[in-house]
């Protein structure tokens, strides 16, 4: 256990309770804020913003950056400000800019798990700006990324957007399987399967996407063009959206168009960079 800090929680959505609660556990004392009127997590006091404000380190966690922003005012008393409300990386940056301007010492967070995790060694931290950590290890394992306050929220949304795609596609498939009466519970093992399968290829991809090199013996373009025209010509064939898989499809095809054909997939990033 690190040394016993006077914490304040502002946002005790599913969350911030979550974080609350955990700083409890790590013998902290805690104080919480929120703009209705929640239960409090157990072993936690109500406070004023205004007292808030005078503890050691001030935790964030609400929905948005917008909706932080006025609560905060000029920092006034504020010494610690570790926010770990998602936003963009201009957001976190220009938070930063706040900070500086005001005296704060600021650590942008960012919480790679969910809050029945907090707390347990499955829960990731990723955080830049100031290199101290402060609390965050009462959440999970802390990751310092660099001072770059944007940097934690960059890595955030990067990862993410490979889990919101991940469930998309997993979704669109149970769409076209459960078309033919298949179950998920039938189709999943074979999906978690391929998923493995699937993630040895990024290291390869990443290298590629890096030198700029993309000549393949593996798979080309073309061919994967072709086989997401008829991914989506499946799931029309059944009636289902097919946003998913011709969305894919036409961005791959203009890569295929300027040149890449014969290339590997991972020369898709010349569209997407442009
Ligand atoms: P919730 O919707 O459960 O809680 C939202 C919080 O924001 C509540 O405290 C709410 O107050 C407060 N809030 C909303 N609008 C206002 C406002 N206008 N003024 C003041 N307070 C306001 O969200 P979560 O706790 O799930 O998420 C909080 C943050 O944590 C988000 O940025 C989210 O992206 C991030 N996060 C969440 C994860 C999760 O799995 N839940 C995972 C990783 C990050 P009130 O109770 O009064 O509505």
């Amino acid at each position: 256990m690190g040394t016993k800090k006077s914490v304040s929680v502002l946002g005790l959505g599913r969350m911030g309770s979550a974080l609350a609660t955990a700083l409890v556990e790590q013998g902290h004392e805690v104080t919480v804020w929120n703009r209705s009127d929640k239960p409090v997590p157990v072993n936690t006091t109500r406070a004023t913003l205004e007292e808030s404000f005078r503890s050691d380190v001030v935790v964030t966690c609400l929905s948005t950056y917008d909706v932080q922003r006025p609560l905060l005012g000029n920092g006034d008393g504020i010494k610690t400000l570790v926010n770990l409300t998602s936003g963009t990386p201009e957001q976190a940056r220009a938070t930063a800019r706040w900070a500086a301007a005001n005296g704060v010492e600021y650590v942008d967070g960012v919480i790679m798990a969910v809050p029945q995790q907090i707390g347990t060694a499955q829960a990731r931290i990723l955080f830049s700006g100031s290199a101290n950590h402060h609390v965050l290890g009462a959440f999970g394992e802390p990751v310092y990324l660099g001072e770059d306050a944007g940097l934690a929220a960059l890595y955030d949304l990067a990862l993410l957007g490979i889990m919101w795609s991940t469930f998309g596609g997993y979704l669109q498939a149970l769409a076209l399987v459960g078309s033919a009466g298949i179950t998920p519970r039938q189709f999943t093992p074979l999906a978690t399967d391929w998923l493995s399968v699937v993630t040895t290829f990024l290291p390869g991809m990443g290298e590629e996407t890096h030198s700029r090199s993309y000549e393949t013996d593996v798979s080309a373009l073309d061919i994967n063009v072709s086989g997401l025209r008829l991914l989506a010509e499946a799931g029309a064939e059944q009636g289902l959206d097919t946003t998913l898989p011709q969305a894919l499809h036409d961005l791959f095809e203009r890569a295929q168009r300027i040149g890449h054909g014969a290339h590997g997939i991972a020369s898709v990033i010349e569209e997407i960079r442009k």
